[in-house]
This record gives structure tokens, C-alpha cells and sequence, in this order.
């Protein structure tokens, strides 16, 4: 069956002995409290990767958040999947929203990083959404649809079995603003629905898909009662120990 995560998204936040700081913070809370069955996730910024990978403990992967769309060569300032896999790390943030609108992330390029994550033997956790526009004209489901078949449609069942999906509606990220319960279950169930008809009931039903967009301690419990919510990536939240611990054991 597939698994309830709560991934954390430091984003560019930290220094390195902030995040080492906070990485054993969070590594004591969940080492000492009793997680329901619960895989969790810290994304932090590449320098963090290594020092983090040594601070936490078996309960906790770690997680870049993006890379490079090229193996290795003349690609200066990039971070190859195959150096993040090298750190110890798990998993990788792909298709953020923000990294989608302010370095002009596309679909090609997702497929490329998606490919390579895979490659090195790291899970994607792929991020869709929409924006408000498109939510007020009710192209929501359209465009999340479009996202993961373009992103992410020429994986063979196997391969996709090994993705995680994040639905962040954009209007919900940083802004306070979250999702209606019903809101999430609705576009969840449709995307698992998607999924049904590309891969099968099995894949569906195996496939973890988190929500993002303002998850705190307050509404997690609500958001992730819902049948489809398998968790969520957290992003303002995940910086404080505390607060994330709340989120984790809201299920
Ligand atoms: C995110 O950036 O993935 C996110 C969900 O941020 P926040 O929780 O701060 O809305």
C-alpha cells in the first residue's frame, strides 16, 4: 500500500549550522515520539545535503530540492542527480511551482531531470498545481492533468512506481491561504483517477500523493483524514521543529 509522508521544503533557508541545528531538532522529536507509520522527509538546499545526511537517523530521508537536467560536464553552478545521490540522499523536489516560474522550468526540462533522478536511483517527489487564474476559469484539472502527463507520462509503470506527487495549488503556497479539505480530496481523487487510466488500479493506488500550499499543525489533521491525501510538503512550517512534528503527527 502506498506510504504516508510528510516531506519538508527548507527552500533557501539556513545557513549550514542552522540547518544542522535544525536537522537534529527535528531528527530528537521524531527519534522520541511515536510516528504512526509515518515517512518523513527533510528537502533541504544542496549544502546542506551532506552535514544533514550525517545528523539524522533511519526514520528520516533526505531530500534535494531540484537538479541539474544534464549528467555531468560544462554546467557551471549546477548539481548533477548522480552528486546528490553521492550525499546520502533520497529523494528529489522536482517541478516546484516556484521553480517553474522564476527559472522557467518546463515540462521538457522536468522530463529530463525526472529521467536522471530515477537514474541515480533517487525518487522524485513531482510537484503540479495551478494558479489562481486558472483555478477562477476552472482549468484546474486540466492543467494538473497536463503536468503529469507531460512530465511525467513516458515512465513505464515501474518507474512511475517509484515517483511521489505533490499537488500544491499555487494561490496556497506561502500565502496563508490553504485548500479547503474538500478542495484537496477533489483534485487528489482526480488525480488518482488520471492515474487509474494511464497505469492501472494498482500503480493508483500505490502512488503517495501529498498536499502542499500552507499545511501548519492546525489543518494537517483535516487535510490528511481525506481518502486520497497521503501526506504533505511543507514548506513554512518545516522550519521550525516543533511545528513540523505537529504535522507529522497529525495522522
Ligand atoms: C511549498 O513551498 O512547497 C509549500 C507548500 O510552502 P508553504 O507550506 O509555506 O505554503
Amino acid at each position: 500500500m502506498r506510504r504516508k509522508i510528510v516531506a519538508g521544503n527548507w527552500k533557501m533557508n539556513n545557513t549550514l549550522e542552522e540547518g544542522i541545528e535544525l536537522a537534529g531538532q527535528i531528527n530528537d522529536l521524531v527519534e522520541n515520539t511515536e510516528i504512526n507509520d509515518v515517512d518523513v522527509v527533510i528537502g533541504t538546499p544542496f549544502i546542506h545535503l551532506t552535514e544533514v545526511n550525517k545528523v539524522v537517523g533511519e526514520k528520516i530521508g533526505v531530500a534535494a530540492q531540484n537538479c541539474a537536467d544534464e549528467k555531468s560536464g560544462a554546467y557551471t553552478g549546477e548539481i548533477s542527480a548522480s552528486m546528490i545521490k553521492s550525499t546520502g540522499s533520497k529523494y528529489v523536489i522536482l517541478g516546484h511551482s516556484e521553480r517553474r516560474t522564476y527559472y522557467g522550468e518546463t515540462n521538457e526540462i522536468l522530463v529530463k531531470k525526472v529521467n536522471l533522478t530515477l537514474e541515480n536511483g533517487l525518487a522524485p517527489i513531482f510537484c503540479i498545481g495551478e494558479v489562481l487564474e486558472e483555478r477562477e476559469a476552472e482549468k484546474h484539472f486540466e492543467v494538473v492533468k497536463s503536468q503529469i502527463a507531460e512530465g511525467l507520462f513516458h515512465l513505464s509503470a515501474e518507474e512511475f512506481g517509484k515517483v511521489v506527487l505533490a499537488y500544491e495549488p499555487v494561490w496556497a503556497i506561502g500565502t496563508g491561504v490553504t485548500a479547503s479539505s474538500d478542495q484537496a480530496q477533489e483534485m487528489h481523487a482526480f488525480i488518482r483517477k488520471t492515474l487509474v487510466e494511464q497505469y492501472g488500479e494498482e500503480v493508483a493506488n500505490n502512488t503517495s500523493i501529498l498536499y502542499g500550499g500552507s499545511c501548519k499543525p492546525s489543518n494537517a489533521k483535516e487535510l490528511f483524514e481525506n481518502a486520497d491525501v497521503d501526506g504533505g510538503l511543507i514548506g513554512g512550517a518545516s522550519l521550525k521543529a516543533e511545528d513540523f512534528m505537529g504535522i507529522i503527527t497529525a495522522f
